[in-house]
């Protein structure tokens, strides 16, 4: 169908197209360049909410914003990475804005609209999308044969930020990562970072050199991954004058085999592990350090996602002396800094809560499935991508072992061979279901948390469509496994119910 086509509803018009994609982040825009590659006829439109593209690399703007992952596989699989692997988030839009200038998907991305409402009709195979323009206060109305999910995982508004007695006490300022204030001046303060995932290890060592002193607290130790911000192979392909495609494919398989004997090892072998990463911090940190207070996790590597430490950065703010970390509770917050529960007061200026995301499902939109209210946590989810009972919907969900990119080009091939399969057979929708093989199948949360346990997801994990304990009713972030499972799903297969 034609985009341009629209068709008057009492006091608006509704716009068509045969694909709706949800947010310009990585996985929205990558979307855009697969229906544009594989499935040229389709008429599609990406909304989004924020005034530009990039998702999480345009919402955190925060000093150091930084990936944990390679470039190489955090890039997409068609568009060569030809820096350093750890970018700035800057570079990752740079990046973007040149995989949409050079494939002109500009012209398909609309800004400013923020999707409230989908509801699917059987009796006409349609999604109807409602949004709000948020420049304008307008609601605009599409309809859509087909919903591709691409709006992450996390409520962008802001970050999470648990209540703490005593806040209202605090005189100094509290500040969100995923809020930071453009204006905020940390010269000469003493700042609290509470937390230490990727974002406080990010933030720790780019502040510290204007701060007077930076603090890291944590309630518990977290692992972390340290080496150069370079890739010798890279480095020395590039010295050859091995074209970039070439040497982009030969380094995302180094590294994605490297991380694939990385992660079997956790399991395997996880004792050996958790030595070789400690030794690692211990050789940034030097023998006095109190390694096993303040760098050793309970848990076993891999079970939350490991940060990777460019160049050491941390450590080496840590052993300036500009940086120290202290692993203690808050008792409550008082009006210098807050109390922990040894009884040490910290003093800061200056506390950033670096306490994570608040886990979204599907983007905060209201979905109704012929008139009737959806909530996703009554599903069971297909291979984490789509939803039993609910009809021509995908979701991409991507990996936290690996990059999530990875995930986002697999769905994305997936989701053109689905439309594909349709139209070569007539069929307007595809519902996920349970087989009758499925039926006694014992339903489980979404993820094991044995396997992998971030707090948002824990926090989150009600919300969530439940699993199955068959590898294609469930997520199961292997990113080894799904390269050659999805290209091999069977489109025939009776969990698939076309209309
Ligand atoms: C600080 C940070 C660092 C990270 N680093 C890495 C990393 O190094 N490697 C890695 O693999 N992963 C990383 N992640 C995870 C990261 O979120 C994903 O890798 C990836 O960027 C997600 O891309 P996405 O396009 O799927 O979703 P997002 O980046 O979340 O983008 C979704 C877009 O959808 C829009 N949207 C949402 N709801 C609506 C709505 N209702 N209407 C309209 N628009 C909507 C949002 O505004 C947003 O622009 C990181 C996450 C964070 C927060």
């Amino acid at each position: 169908m034609n985009d341009t086509v629209t068709f008057a509803k009492a006091d608006q018009k509704t716009e068509h197209f045969d694909v709706l994609i949800v947010g310009a982040g990585i996985s929205g825009v990558g979307g855009a360049y697969h229906l544009t590659q594989q499935c040229p006829g389709k008429t599609f439109v990406v909304l989004e909410v924020q005034d530009h593209f990039g998702g999480t690399w345009w919402t955190h703007k925060y000093p150091g914003i930084r990936s944990d992952s390679d470039l190489h596989t955090f890039g997409y699989r068609f568009k060569p990475w030809t820096s350093a692997p750890i970018a700035t988030a800057q570079e990752i839009l740079t990046y973007m804005g040149e995989v949409i200038e050079e494939n002109d998907l500009g012209r398909h991305i609309r800004y400013h609209h923020k999707i409230t409402n989908a509801s699917w009709s059987s009796a006409d195979n349609l999604w109807t999308i409602t949004a709000t323009r948020t420049d304008t206060g307008e609601t605009a109305r599409f309809t859509a044969n087909f919903l591709y999910m691409c709006q992450g995982y996390y409520r962008h508004e802001k970050g999470y930020t648990p209540q703490w007695d005593g806040m209202a006490d605090y005189k100094g300022t509290i500040v969100h990562p995923q809020t930071w204030p453009e204006d905020l001046d940390y010269t000469g303060k003493n700042v609290l970072v509470i937390g230490s995932g990727a974002t406080a290890a990010t933030l720790v060592p780019a502040i510290a050199g204007k701060c007077a002193h930076v603090t890291m607290l944590q309630r518990s130790p977290t692992y972390f991954r340290t080496g150069r911000n370079a890739i010798a192979l890279a480095e020395e392909l590039r010295t050859l004058g091995i074209q970039e495609e070439w040497i982009h494919e030969i380094v995302r398989r180094k590294i994605l085999y490297e991380q694939d004997v990385f992660t079997r090892r956790t399991f395997v072998e996880p004792e050996v592990v958790k030595q070789e990463l400690l030794g690692a911090v211990r050789a940034e940190l030097g023998p006095d350090f109190d390694i096993d207070t303040h760098f050793t996790p309970s848990y076993r590597p891999w079970r939350q996602r490991i940060a990777f430490i460019p160049d050491a950065d941390l450590f080496k703010g840590i052993a300036s002396g500009k940086a120290s970390v202290v692993t203690d509770e808050i008792e409550r917050f008082v009006e210098k800094g807050v109390q922990l529960k040894s009884g040490k007061v910290l003093e800061a200026d200056i506390v950033v809560t670096a306490t994570g995301f608040d886990l979204n499902v599907l983007g905060d939109i209201e979905f109704a499935i012929d008139g009737e209210p959806l909530r996703f946590s009554d599903t069971v989810t297909y291979r984490g991508m789509m939803f039993t009972g609910v009809p021509n919907m995908v979701w991409v969900f991507g990996y936290f072992r690996a990059s999530w990119t990875l995930r986002a080009d697999l769905v994305g091939d997936f989701v053109c061979r689905l439309l594909k399969h349709m139209d070569e057979h007539g069929y307007h929708r595809m519902t996920p279901a349970l087989r009758p093989e499925d039926k006694d199948m014992p339903l489980l949360p979404w993820i094991d948390p044995e396997n992998f346990n971030p707090g948002y997801i824990m926090r989150g994990m009600h919300l969530l469509p439940k699993r199955g304990n068959k590898p294609e009713w469930q997520h199961n972030q292997d990113y080894w496994a799904e390269k050659d499972e999805f290209p091999a799903i069977d489109l025939d297969d009776g969990a698939f119910v076309y209309g």
